[in-house]
């Protein structure tokens, strides 16, 4: 690793896992990335399990983040210690505060409330959305309208769930501007998202994720074999073992420098 440079103070990042799943390897390495590049730019690590997706989170998902948080030996400085705190420290605990900013996307004029079926979402890739319902002022219900968020040329994302949930757009954007996170380290897998939660930052007022710097780094593959995937569910938990900790560490860090270098060259230190 290179040596640590000084940023500005007071740089922020985080760690954001889903707990819908055990922790899998591609996790890990995302996990170890973060760390690395914290070190690098000297940023506090700020701890948040995204778990507003209440059917599919599981208090066992939740106690496997902290095992592995604890076996990479990785630090942060905010956010819930333990399975204890997340009382405490649960997304459903700040649906007021989501439920403010979908009101001020809605004052936009460019929210909607969308009655098209998953089966019609699934076969569009239109601009808007597959029906007429920009125009059609459906009224919001549970269970049948999600709200969605018009953006030119390209299908507009949801900000609230049809079940009454906010999307997980909306609560990244809100958090990471609450959490006053200006880097985030994730997996390409989530540069479109990322495209997406800029468009509807520079729409929110106050909201400041379109400015914090995204780096994205591989999906992981190594040494000929490959990683679990990134995506999908992990059907039981990872046994922390040595060589699993040598195969991470070593794709981390070439994750790790490809980001960093890429982190000096935009901070133009
Ligand atoms: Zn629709």
């Amino acid at each position: 690793m290179s040596t640590p440079v000084s940023y500005a103070r007071g740089v922020r990042t985080r760690l954001a896992p889903t707990p819908s799943g055990f922790v899998h390897e591609g996790n890990l390495v995302n996990f170890l990335v973060i760390s690395h590049v914290a070190q690098t730019c000297d940023a506090a690590v700020a701890l948040r399990l995204d778990d507003i997706d209440r059917p599919r989170i599981r208090g066992e998902y939740i106690d496997d983040v902290f095992r592995v948080l604890t076996w990479l030996e990785i630090p942060w400085t905010d956010g819930p210690r333990s399975t204890a705190d997340m009382a405490q420290w649960t997304q459903h605990q700040r649906l007021d505060r989501y439920q403010r900013a979908r009101e001020e996307l809605w004052m936009t004029g460019l929210a909607y409330h969308c009655t098209c079926s998953r089966t019609q979402w699934n076969a569009f890739t239109g601009d808007s959305c597959p029906g007429e319902c920009r125009q059609g002022n459906h009224a919001f219900q549970v269970g049948r309208t999600a709200t969605r968020l018009h953006l030119d040329g390209i299908p507009d994302p949801i900000i609230w769930r049809r079940d009454d949930l906010p999307a997980y757009h909306l609560t990244s954007i809100v958090d990471d501007c609450d959490g006053r996170i200006d880097l985030v380290v994730r997996g390409e897998d989530l540069a479109s998202s990322t495209d997406v939660q800029r468009r509807i930052s520079h729409l929110l007022p106050g909201n400041t994720f379109h400015q914090a710097h995204v780096l994205h780094h591989p999906l992981v593959t190594s040494k000929g074999r490959k990683l679990s995937k990134s995506a999908g569910a992990q059907a039981s938990p990872l046994t922390l073992s040595h060589e699993l900790r040598a195969t991470v560490s070593d794709v981390a860090a070439t994750y790790s420098a490809s980001a960093q270098a890429d982190l000096l060259r935009s901070r133009e230190c």
